[in-house]
């Protein structure tokens, strides 16, 4: 790749519902631009992105992949994010380091679940973007029903400044209506306007001109008085407009019969901001805690983004990062100033889908990679020790869905310790804890597709087996009654004798009190140095319930009388008294099964109120409340664990993937005693089991 400056980059992230053809259309661009020899296909698995086996066997994108091309001068980043919810992450991701994004929209299925949602986030994150209609060449394409439904969800920003001249199998181009000339076949062609059209091209110039005067004084006058908006004026207000989010252009094309690529690119070159056009980014100086702004200038003070982490089996791990101001160097030193460490940097790459390509420096603007860094982590900044500064980390969202994971062989045990960290080292979206109530290792991610792929990618990446099942539910055990117990540990088999003797009081607590052990005994009936030993009888004892053997929460346990031997007694026999006495006081307080309850947050659209509160009605979930938020009714619920633990599928299923949700522990409430009896059998048969 030959030489270029900060103004002649511009980073582009690939946004839609997945299967709108991103991946497609990163293929066409770069076959287009001449960066790839052949055009390859999503659906045989040859495309420069998918490479990933996971992606091709699933033909989604899982990945945020990394691609580039060098178009008239420029250099441009494509980053092509995953278009399935489960794979949100690389998303936040892509867009957190683009300047703009290609928002692509089938021609035949229109603005789908996924495109509302990737809408949103760039709404919010106020990225600049454009709007692709792919797929002309498809039966059912209709581009100016599509652009109607854009307009009406979206606005009236988004304003068609392409018409396409066919469509299904006689697709041939698109007529520019910036530059008034046809642009046919794969390789844009230039000809003039066919003869047919100039009345639908007259009209679609005019919506455009009349989107551009809104959003300028001077031009708003010209066009209320009549007057012609000409092509530089045009031209002149689209960039800032796009820029402030103001106005979104339309485009069309066919990524699968490569046509449309040209004007594309063209239109990513001409029109989106690159990374100083786009403005200045917020840093803080460590030193002063003061904020900075950063221009995307070569001669600034180095900061870097590390926006993704991939681990590889061969080389290790691979860490991408966006250089926000200054450049970094091959074989250099940066400071982290995240982990306080310097970090020392091999040979600095750039990526083509999974092929990279050695680099001498990245700078301001451009987008690296770099191997086998020591400590960091996706999120950090990298600069220099002498002007540390700290980029605001990405914030990825929290992961919603878990199973329990075990290993299929001794050497999967062995294994597993190293490649979990690494696994989610890779994904900022996955979390591996262990539960210390139920001794799970718990894998948690963004629904049930991410959480599969990993497990498939754990075996086929590094060789380890393991099962993913429903995590057990931490059910604990409680009293509903105070009640009194007495043992009397006592055996005489010649020798010495075993004696220990205790009355303990059991008293219910509030709930979320735990677990406590008093003592009252009066006139030493139990000797002072005995008991500890009824203490950790007492302790030993609660870790296991009589219902079900989970461990007893909120009692109260006072040691109030007892006797001893003076030659018999000894700590075990107290021990084993105190344990057997806590047993019995158990089961005459009137044993409780307590389950855990979670608050359960849903965000669904309007419409599917009624269904989600008729299926967390089955889920003997406590509704408290609906707030609109944003469009969306945003259901809060208390729900026992044991009802959603695979709510992803259930909330996928009421609203095909249109709701998302998050939980979080509440508290522990009785099980009704109905369902007392199955947990106790389940328990009983897991317990044989193992
Ligand atoms: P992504 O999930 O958004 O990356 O979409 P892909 O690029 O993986 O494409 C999904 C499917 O749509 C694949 O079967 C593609 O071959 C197909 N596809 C993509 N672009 C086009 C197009 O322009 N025309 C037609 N007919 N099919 C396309």
């Amino acid at each position: 790749m030959s030489s270029y400056t900060t103004d002649q980059i511009r980073n582009v992230v690939l946004l839609s519902h997945g299967g709108a053809g991103k991946t497609s259309l990163a293929e066409a661009m770069l076959f287009t631009a001449g960066a790839i020899p052949r055009l390859g296909k999503v659906d045989d698995g040859s495309t420069v992105s998918d490479y990933d086996p996971d992606e091709v066997k699933r033909q989604i994108s899982i990945n945020l992949s990394l691609l580039h091309c060098e178009w008239k001068g420029n250099k441009v980043n494509l980053l092509d994010a995953p278009g399935y919810a489960d794979f949100i992450g690389g998303v936040w991701a892509g867009m957190r380091v683009a300047e703009a994004a290609v928002v692509v929209v089938c021609a035949s299925s229109g603005v789908e679940v996924g495109t509302e949602m990737v809408w949103r986030y760039a709404e919010e994150s106020g990225l600049p973007r454009l709007i692709f209609i792919n797929k002309m060449d498809r039966e059912n394409a209709d581009f100016h029903k599509v652009v109607e439904q854009v307009r009406s969800i979206f606005g009236n920003k988004c304003v068609p400044v392409q018409l396409p001249v066919g469509a299904h199998s006689s697709f041939e181009g698109v007529v520019d209506l910036i530059g008034l000339k046809y642009h046919t076949g794969a390789k844009g062609q230039e000809g003039d306007i066919p003869t047919s059209m100039e009345g639908d091209v007259a009209a679609a110039r005019d919506r455009l001109a009349e989107a551009v005067a809104e959003i300028d004084d001077d031009l708003t006058l010209k066009y209320l008085e009549g007057e012609e908006i000409t092509t530089e004026e045009i031209l002149r207000v689209l960039g800032d407009g796009i820029k402030a989010g103001k106005i979104v252009p339309i485009l069309a094309g066919s990524a699968l019969q490569n046509v449309g690529m040209s004007r594309l690119l063209d239109a990513l070159c001409g029109y989106m901001p690159s990374p100083r056009e786009y403005g200045s980014v917020v840093a803080t100086d460590m030193v002063t805690k003061e904020p900075v702004m950063l221009e995307a200038d070569g001669s600034g003070p180095l900061c870097g983004l590390v926006f993704l982490t991939s681990a590889d089996p061969y080389v290790g791990k691979l860490t991408h990062f966006r250089v926000y101001s200054g450049s970094i160097e091959s074989n250099s030193q940066v400071w982290n100033p995240n982990k306080e460490q310097m970090e020392r940097l091999g040979q600095l790459f750039v990526f083509q889908g999974k092929a990279q390509e050695a680099v001498p420096k990245v700078i301001a603007g451009d987008i690296g990679a770099v191997a086998k860094l020591a400590v960091t982590a996706t999120g950090d900044t990298l600069c220099s020790k002498e002007r540390p500064l700290s980029l605001r980390a990405i914030e990825f969202p929290e992961p919603i869905y878990s199973v329990a994971i075990r290993p299929k062989t001794k050497t999967d045990v062995d294994k597993l310790g190293t490649v979990l960290p690494r696994v989610t080292e890779e994904d900022p979206t996955l979390r591996v804890h262990r539960d210390p109530d139920t001794a799970e290792t718990l894998l948690s991610g963004m629904g049930d597709t991410h959480v599969e792929v990993v497990v498939d990618r754990m075996q086929r990446k590094f060789g380890v087996g393991v099962t993913a099942e429903t995590p057990k539910v931490p059910y604990k055990e409680t009293i509903a009654m105070p009640s009194k117990a007495e043992y009397k540990h006592k055996k005489q088999t010649g020798g010495h004798g075993q004696y220990g003797h205790v009355c303990l009081a059991l008293e219910p607590l509030a709930r979320g009190e735990g677990f406590e052990f008093a003592e009252k005994v009066v006139g030493g009936a139990v000797p002072k140095n005995y008991i500890p030993a009824v203490e950790k009888g007492v302790m030993e004892g609660k870790q296991e319930g009589i219902l079900a053997r989970y461990p007893v929460v909120d009692v109260r346990v006072t040691l109030y009388d007892g006797s001893s031997h003076p030659v018999d007694s000894s700590e075990i026999s107290f021990k084993i008294a105190a344990s057997q006495a806590l047993k019995k006081g158990l089961s005459d307080g009137q044993p409780t099964l307590l389950e855990p309850i979670v608050k359960l947050q849903v965000i669904v659209p309007e419409a599917f109120i009624g269904d989600i509160i008729g299926d967390l009605n089955t889920k003997r979930a406590k509704v408290l409340g609906m707030n609109p938020e944003g469009g969306n009714q945003v259901i809060e619920a208390l729900v026992p664990l044991a009802e959603v633990q695979r709510y992803a599928i259930d909330l996928r299923s009421i609203t095909q993937g249109r709701g998302t949700y998050k939980t979080e522990f509440s508290h522990y409430e009785e099980v009704p005693a109905h369902l007392t009896e199955r947990v106790m059998a389940e328990r009983a048969a897991e317990k044989e089991r193992s």
